[in-house]
């Protein structure tokens, strides 16, 4: 499968990686929307939330307490930040493999959607 998020977790493209563990990757988005702007993705390829099964309770689990992690390296927990999962056609997924959106270091606009 030709997946872009494979390669950055597989380290096919080098020196991309913020946070690597046994389940999970971040990096920075490529096209940030705010000066902090990271993606965290499984290891495994998920194509999207919808793709989860209850087997992958635990890896859901992860990839939240990774958000934490990331936010308080990014020095943006107590400022605060916006998480985003953004899943088929009607929420504008692009890349189908499953990534939460960490965004912060200014304040968002107020609207979703
Ligand atoms: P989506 O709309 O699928 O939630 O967002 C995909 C995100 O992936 C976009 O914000 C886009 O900028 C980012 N992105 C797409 N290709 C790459 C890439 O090759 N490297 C990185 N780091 N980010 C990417
Ligand atoms: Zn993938």
């Amino acid at each position: 499968m030709d997946c872009i998020f494979c390669k950055i977790v597989n380290d096919e493209i080098p020196g991309q990686l913020l946070l690597r563990d046994e389940y999970v990757c971040a990096f920075r988005d490529i096209n940030p929307v705010a000066p902090s702007h990271v993606l965290i993705v499984p290891n495994k390829h998920v194509d999207s939330i919808d793709s989860l099964s209850t087997e992958d309770a635990g890896l859901a689990g992860k990839l939240l307490l990774a958000v934490k992690e990331i936010a308080r390296m990014e020095n943006i927990a107590s400022s605060g930040y916006r998480v985003i999962v953004n899943n088929g056609v009607d929420g504008h997924q692009e890349v189908q493999h499953l990534h939460i959106h960490v965004i912060g270091g200014a304040p968002m606009q107020h609207q979703l959607g």
